[in-house]
């Protein structure tokens, strides 16, 4: 995977440090367990992964693709790099990302696009694009990935892999560089849901360190994905999510996803439609969450205790050094943002726009839950089209916050989703994918549907 990095990442830019010297002395001490009769530390020990650059490692520069950490080393693991280090899985290294997680194309790094690997001049989705590409150009079997908004699943969609996110508090969020706490959640990616199944129970489970982590064991999802890829679905009901269609969507996306339906019903499951009328209004009450809980959490960005720190020559007050080192190190999708939560969070305006929010994010939980009393789990298209090009969207942020409409639900009620390919699209040959959504802590629905499928 070394060697695979070195010959086409110069191209995908998939990943902004390598490090080879970490990867193949964790590489070696697996072989020298196993030499020495030792039991493997997981079923994953020796297969080499590659980390979002949001998670921290110690050693290792941790940059959220933003300028603001572009020196940044952490002097801790998070709790999933930890997790899987003692699983004896070697690092390649870190993925490129939109900056601090805020964006659906990867465009939006500091340090320049990652490239589709199913054709250059198109994104590989955001914000963890890199994660996505380095496994479609086959740098990595494995990544982790981090959803807030649909940045595991979309990018998934887009190049072709799986990608999950997993129930809200399912895997910890100790040293994930906090974008919008209450949405942020780690997940594997993976060229199969089996080995996404194997990276997940790797990752999850309960952590002391991350207040909001369930304290309930992992559901079993390797169970799960083995007993799908038996390729039967009876008894399993499936709903089709009849807002997810229509204008705005693809007509290669809607015929992949009208194919994807079918098959699961060949496969013995019992497709029914239901409507939650209340997802439509996922996007506007996310873009108001998100970026509320994003100007509270970036306000840690003082040029004091991070990073970057400019105008710093003893002639500026702290106020002065604190205001230059933002300027120089934001982005403009990281100040919008900023701009945008410091509104929606002003005291005239708190309840009208921050508390609707929330109380649409209520409203949209009741609708998963009144569909999951009929079936087991929804399912919609992961994102309304295939990769855009490069560039295509950059002027346009309204444009860009749509490819996230089908994939802002799960994150607002905090239950488990995954994307699944379900094939090219017959208008431009490119990936599409397949969401599938399921209750919180029901997680293993969604590999055993998404095993019976791919
Ligand atoms: N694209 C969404 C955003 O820009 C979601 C990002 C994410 O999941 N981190 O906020």
């Amino acid at each position: 995977h070394l060697d695979r990095i070195g010959e086409v990442d110069d191209h995908v830019h998939a990943f902004l440090n390598v490090d080879a010297d970490g990867a193949l002395a964790a590489a070696r001490e697996v072989d020298a367990a196993l030499a020495d009769g030792q039991a493997p530390a997981s079923p994953i020990a020796g297969v080499p992964l590659a980390l979002k650059d949001v998670l921290t490692t110690q050693g290792l520069p941790t940059t959220c693709g933003s300028k603001t950490l572009e020196n940044w080393i952490p002097p801790y693991d998070s709790t999933v790099t930890r997790k899987l280090r003692e699983a004896g899985v070697p690092i390649l290294g870190k993925t490129n990302m939109d900056e601090f997680a805020m964006g659906s194309s990867t465009e939006n790094s500091a340090f320049g696009p990652t490239h589709n690997p199913w054709d250059h001049g198109r994104i590989p989705g955001g914000s963890g694009g890199g994660s996505a590409a380095s496994l479609a150009a086959f740098e990595a079997p494995l990544a982790i990935g981090t959803d807030t908004g649909g940045s595991i699943r979309q990018p998934g969609a887009v190049t072709g892999t799986v990608g999950v996110k997993p129930t809200y508090g399912g895997v910890s969020r100790y040293g994930l560089v906090a974008f919008s706490s209450s949405l942020d959640q780690a997940g594997p990616c993976a060229r199969t849901v089996l080995d996404a199944a194997l990276l997940h129970e790797v990752i999850g489970g309960w952590d002391p360190l991350d207040s909001t982590s369930i304290n309930a064991p992992v559901p079993p999802v390797v169970a799960a994905a083995r007993e799908g890829l038996r390729g039967d679905l009876k008894g399993v009901k499936v709903g089709v999510v009849k807002e997810f269609s229509g204008e705005g969507y693809q007509a290669g996306v809607q015929r992949s996803f009208e194919g994807a339906v079918e098959q699961l019903t060949a496969l013995g499951a019992e497709v029914v439609e239901v409507s939650c009328p209340n997802f439509v209004y996922a996007l506007p009450a996310y873009y108001l969450i998100a970026p509320s809980e994003a100007s509270s959490n970036l306000a840690r960005f003082d040029a004091m205790r991070y990073g970057l720190r400019v105008a710093d020559d003893g002639s500026h007050s702290a106020e002065e050094v604190m205001s230059a080192t933002r300027e120089a190190g934001f982005g403009p999708e990281v100040k919008r943002r900023i701009m945008l939560g410091t509104y929606a969070l002003s005291s005239g305006y708190y309840d009208a726009y921050y508390g609707s929010a929330q109380k649409v994010r209520t409203l949209i939980s009741r609708d998963f839950a009144a569909a999951f009393e009929k079936v087991d789990v929804l399912v919609s298209p992961t994102t309304p089209t295939t990769a855009f090009k490069i560039g295509e969207r950059v002027d346009d942020p309204m444009a860009m916050y749509l490819a996230d409409l089908c994939t802002i639900p799960a994150n607002l009620a905090g239950n488990a989703a995954m994307s699944v390919p379900s094939g090219l699209s017959d208008e431009d040959g490119l990936p599409v994918g397949l969401q599938i959504m399921a209750p919180a802590l029901a997680d293993d629905r969604l590999y055993r549907v998404g095993a019976a499928y791919e």
